[in-house]
């Protein structure tokens, strides 16, 4: 009975490769953010996995992929925790590195009282993820569906991945972020889905993004730059697509938010393990809406990130 159970769900299950970022996040909490030279006594103390390749490689695990990483460590303890955290949701860590003599990746996080915070990324072993690592696990990318990349290890990586994928017949997502400058028209042909926030959205095409308004005219904007679908998300008013010749907008599932970190990730995860398993691109963008929804009433990135089946019991 498990047996044909398992082959059952194997066979619904399509495969994302991530090529990201792990980074442990160290979370203090405190009344205020420290001024510059202060010395400040915070209230409480958290190590959480972070990172967004890694909270897309989870969130596309938990909501019914089989997921594969591409990333680096350090050979520290830290890498040694987001390795086995990798493993803890059945996701193959072949592809992540442990590199000797640099640290893993760290986020260090201060929020107060007015949930207001001050975030300083080291990216540590991030770093040396060259295209090197692309061409070595070229039998990762063969084995995907769907290959997902952001912008937290070097450009010239997820470019060289990106590449590489749609050389081999997968569908590309990227997902910006973060991203400071307009990128090179060449990059967003690559991509099949580019999936930007708001602030990404308006860096990327020069158009201010403050309404699903403006975030139809910026998408229309990145399709005559060269991106071939996108789909702007737009924190609670949802989200804009434009994979056809229209955009649409898709409206937020309304919902008490506690916390938004993470809520893109797992919307890009849901949509990548939704497409990967044969899913319609408007059933893949409700699947990672309605993931993403769930995420903003629970605490933390990945541990407010939902399976499939809680997902599945709302819709
Ligand atoms: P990012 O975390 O990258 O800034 P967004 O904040 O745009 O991404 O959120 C991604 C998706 O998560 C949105 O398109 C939406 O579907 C969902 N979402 C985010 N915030 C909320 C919210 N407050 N209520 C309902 N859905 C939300």
């Amino acid at each position: 009975m498990n047996a044909v159970n398992s082959s059952k769900e194997e066979q619904t299950q399509g495969h994302v490769l991530i090529v990201g970022s792990l980074n442990m996040d160290l979370v203090g909490r405190a009344p205020r953010l420290p001024k510059p030279g202060e010395t400040l006594s915070g209230t409480t103390f958290a190590t959480i996995a972070g990172g967004k390749g890694g909270n897309q490689a989870v969130a596309a695990a938990r909501l019914g992929a089989k997921v594969a990483m591409i990333g680096a460590t350090g050979a520290d303890s830290y890498g040694d925790i987001l390795r086995a955290g990798l493993a803890a949701e059945g996701i193959d860590g072949s592809g992540v590195a442990t590199v000797a003599n640099v640290a893993t990746g760290v986020a260090m996080i201060i929020v107060d009282d007015a949930s207001q915070n001050a975030i300083l990324i080291i990216p540590g072993a991030n770093g040396t993820v060259t295209p090197a690592a692309i061409s070595q696990h070229e039998a990762l990318i063969r084995a995907a569906d769907v290959v997902v990349c952001q912008l937290e290890v070097p450009h010239d990586t997820v470019f060289a991945a990106l590449q590489s994928a749609r050389r081999l017949g997968k569908v590309t997502v990227l997902n910006p972020a973060p991203v400071s400058a307009p990128l090179p028209v060449a990059w967003l042909a690559e991509a099949d889905y580019l999936i930007p926030n708001e602030i990404e959205a308006a860096t990327l095409s020069g158009i201010p993004v403050d309404s699903p308004q403006d975030a139809c005219i910026a998408a229309q904007r990145l399709r005559a730059m060269g991106a071939r679908n996108v789909l702007i998300t737009l924190g609670s008013r949802g989200l804009v697509s434009l994979t056809g010749e229209d955009t649409v907008h898709y409206p937020g599932t309304p919902v008490k938010a506690v916390d938004t970190t993470a809520a893109g990730d797992t919307f890009a995860g849901g949509f990548a393990a939704a497409l990967a398993r044969g899913a319609t691109v408007h059933d893949a963008i409700l699947l990672g809406q309605r993931a993403a929804a769930i995420s903003v009433t629970r605490a933390g990135a990945q541990p407010s990130i939902p399976y499939l089946h809680e997902v599945e019991s709302q819709a």
